[in-house]
């Protein structure tokens, strides 16, 4: 028996609305058909041969233990696993369980099914089953990916030394964790738009609570240039959380070392404490060099911000996302600068701005430092 799959498009190709549904559609379609010959056709063990044409098998798609070989256009032979194709086709899957399958044609002892499909179209489709697709991975790629599920190839990768598993989820997670120079801290968002446009960036569906996770598979990686950054997100989590661990999707829960948890809630403290000190960092900064009235401006920034700040800031807090965000950008913005920075001109403004990022990445170092683990990702200049 010959199975073969004529598709041609000029035929009457499938539409969205004819979708096939089960092979006892299929008859109903012009679009194809499934062909019976007579057993003089092909000769059993010998189908090598056809039409004076010989059949070519596959180079790299001739999986020696492939449990089908799917000849296309009678030219090239692909031999694949049955399961894995039909677990995808519903119309494979139906023309390899034909029951008179394994009395028909053979190619080294492996049944064969006949489709009319271009060799070279076929062999991208089936290269997408058969081959290992790690370098959807890559940290260029836009293949949308999960945290639990890079996570997963990372650590089953190691386990069973995948290399090239291991090295696509390293280059993704130092993609994200590690954020290029500017990035992260001169980014003109808010932190949670920043937050958002970075996981867009990086076609990666993850929360800042996995950083917990992330951070033991960052370790088991051995890949510290991105241990700052994920431990940064952990000291924004919620203390109970950062405690207690976060349950995984297999059940397991990722927790903290106790170094790692001090380093945490000591980088939260600091964190705090430092998102006090920005406004007051920026005033003190300040050169005015482009101001056109200083007369208005520098009494603004002296005797009404930088006082109303310093009263303010024993009961004042911030969110501790917003220590890398610009001044102008925070959610809320510190009262004194929301009531006064309306008075200073446009160059003023965007000076202090400007300092504030400065500020942000001394601190982003110190916190660095004080992980003990140092990285100068985020060393910048100001631009004044
Ligand atoms: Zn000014």
């Amino acid at each position: 028996m010959e199975h073969s799959w004529n598709n041609d498009l000029d035929g009457g190709s499938v539409t969205d609305s004819e979708k096939i549904d089960d092979i006892d559609d299929i008859d109903t379609l012009e679009s194809f058909s499934v062909v019976s010959t007579s057993s003089t056709d092909v000769q059993r063990e010998d189908a090598v041969e056809r039409n004076g044409t010989a059949i070519q098998k596959d180079g790299e798609l001739w999986l020696d233990d492939g449990t089908v070989v799917i000849v296309a256009n009678g030219a090239v032979a692909y031999r694949v696993y049955k399961g894995t194709l039909g677990s995808v086709s519903p119309v494979f899957r139906d023309l390899m369980a034909d029951p008179n399958l394994k009395d028909s044609e053979l190619m080294d002892g492996v049944p064969v099914v006949r489709v009319d499909d271009a060799p070279e179209n076929l062999r991208h489709f089936l290269n997408f089953l058969a081959q290992p697709r790690f370098d959807t991975i890559h940290p260029m790629s836009t293949f949308p990916l999960s945290y639990a599920s890079l996570a997963a190839v990372g650590r089953i990768g190691r386990k069973y030394q995948v290399e090239s598993a291991v090295h696509a989820v390293t280059s993704r997670l130092l993609r994200f964790f590690a954020p290029p120079p500017t990035l992260w801290v001169d980014s003109t968002r808010s932190w949670y738009d920043r937050w958002q446009w970075w996981k867009e960036q990086n076609a990666l569906e993850i929360q800042v609570d996995d950083a917990i996770d992330a951070v033991n598979l960052i370790r088991l990686l051995d890949e510290p240039a991105a241990l700052p950054f994920a431990l940064y997100l952990c000291s924004l989590c919620d203390p109970v959380q950062l405690r207690d661990g976060i349950v995984q999707e297999d059940g397991s829960i990722a927790r903290l070392s106790d170094e790692d948890f001090g380093r945490c809630v000591r980088g939260s403290l600091f964190i705090a404490q430092a998102s006090h000190g920005i406004l007051q960092y920026a005033i003190g900064s300040m050169k005015q060099g482009r101001c056109q009235r200083l007369r208005v401006c520098t009494p603004v920034l002296v005797d009404y911000m930088s006082r109303a700040h310093a009263a303010g800031m024993v009961a004042e807090s911030y969110p501790l996302s917003d220590v890398f965000v610009r001044l102008n950008f925070r959610n809320p913005e510190p009262d004194a600068y929301a009531l006064y920075s309306g008075q200073l001109c446009s160059w003023c403004k965007e000076e202090l701005c400007s300092w504030s990022v400065t500020a942000a990445r001394d601190i982003f170092l110190k916190l660095s430092r004080m992980f003990d683990v140092e990285s100068d990702t985020l060393v910048g200049r100001s631009a004044f």
